[in-house]
């Protein structure tokens, strides 16, 4: 090899690393320069983390955890034993190496932005263990989009979903042996995006750490119920309004709810009905959209879910469930307001169907009686042979773990 050939392999093989170099280089000239910095993430949406260059240290064998019974798991109380870091550094050039490490704890600067203005935003979705032994991940581009568009709106560094995926692909790989076994338990994913700078600064995050751990979870809600959701609905509470930020998966919306599920608690409720506005439309149930099954005045069946109109969190469970009735093609579905005095219109003619929630942790919810200005609205989902819900979970099961095949449900090699 001639040395021009050689100088030209060398480039082709660093070239990563000379444009991070460059890039550095640049911002540092323009700040001696006193030039102002235009840059914006948009500008660096080809600029990404890959895949290719992540590291995997293993755990060391004291380092590994027993398994518990997941028939015995609350929602998020156990990891495994490996987790995905990505650090971002604007000073550095941007994404650096992604690293799967043994799971541990971060250490972050007091100051460091997430723990005073919460800039933080996370996603969850599910691997589930299939009947043929494949362990699937279900529509992880969805969420992946999801998560860059929460990341613009919260000041924090977009990446090539793709990516992530594979690297989580791969984090889910090496704690395969966690992916339960029985049907209707899975593996639960939490990407976690949060701003680190140590400064108090409200502004843009120049450093970020993105990552990822995994819990093996059985069913969210508690099995003592009988499965079934009693909701408080109080019009005094609001989630999400126009303008604001309902439809990202930021911290900072799921922090001050906490008081309200409080409430609901004390009145024997399990969970929240948001309402929004002065005729008190239905916008979500806890942390899942809402569905409304039930007969029109002409004697049709329709679907209703609240439209994506800003105060609803776009949920990929939601969106399966509309593209699944859509191709059953056997009932109408409708993206609309729907408010509690058409609910209660509804339940009084015997009109009313079903009201189940819909989200990764559960699936499928169904909804049994709604707390509303003193009354008590009992829901008829479950009293119906061959609900809806049921269908719609049973459809979405079977692709989850392999009865069927479908891209959904993206195995992991
Ligand atoms: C996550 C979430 C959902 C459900 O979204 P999925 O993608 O189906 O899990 C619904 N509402 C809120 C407020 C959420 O945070």
């Amino acid at each position: 090899m001639n040395s021009k050939q050689f100088a030209c392999r060398w480039v082709l093989k660093h070239q990563h690393k000379l444009k991070q170099a460059v890039r550095s280089c640049h911002l540092q000239v323009k700040h001696a320069l006193g030039l102002e910095d235009y840059k914006t993430y948009e500008d660096d949406s080809q600029v990404t983390f890959k895949y290719s260059e992540m590291t995997t240290t293993f755990a060391e064998p004291h380092q590994l955890r027993s398994k518990p019974d997941v028939s015995e798991l609350k929602f998020g109380q156990v990891f495994t034993d490996h987790m995905l870091k990505v650090f971002y550094h604007q000073a550095l050039g941007g994404w650096q190496k992604p690293a799967i490490i043994p799971f541990e704890n971060i250490s972050l600067h007091p100051a460091a932005k997430v723990l005073h203005y919460a800039i933080e935003l996370f996603e969850g979705l599910k691997a589930y263990r299939g009947i043929d032994g494949k362990v699937r991940v279900f529509r992880p581009d969805l969420n992946m989009r999801r998560m860059n568009l929460s990341a613009k709106g919260s000041g924090l560094p977009t990446f090539d979903g793709i990516e992530l995926i594979k690297c989580m692909n791969r984090l889910v790989q090496v704690d395969q042996e966690w992916v339960p076994h029985t049907e209707g338990s899975s593996l639960y994913i939490r990407p976690t995006l949060i701003g680190i700078d140590g400064t108090l600064g409200v502004a843009r995050s120049e450093s970020a750490l993105l990552y990822t751990i995994l819990c093996p979870v059985g069913s969210y809600f508690d099995k003592t119920s009988n499965n079934s959701l009693s909701l408080l609905a109080d019009p005094t509470y609001t989630r999400a309004w126009p303008g604001g930020c309902g439809d990202r998966k930021m911290g900072s919306n799921y922090g001050p709810t906490i008081r309200v599920q409080n409430k609901a608690a004390k009145k024997g409720c399990q969970q929240v009905l948001w309402l929004y506005g002065d005729d008190h439309q239905l916008t979500e149930v806890g942390t899942m959209n809402i569905f409304a099954f039930y007969v029109n005045e002409r004697g049709d069946k329709i679907l209703a879910t609240p439209p994506l109109n800003g105060l609803i969190l776009p949920g990929v469970t939601r969106q399966s469930i509309i593209e699944l009735i859509l191709e059953w093609g056997e009932i109408e579905i409708q993206q609309r307001t729907i408010t509690m005095h058409e609910i209660i219109t509804l339940q009084r003619e015997n009109r009313l169907l079903e009201l189940f929630g819909s989200g990764t942790a559960c699936i499928v919810s169904p909804i049994s009686s709604i707390e509303y200005m003193d009354t008590a609205i009992q829901i008829p989902t479950k009293e119906h042979a061959n609900p809806l819900y049921q269908r719609v979970l049973d459809r979405l099961a079977a692709i989850q773990y392999g009865h069927i095949e479908h891209p959904w449900a993206m195995p992991i090699e």
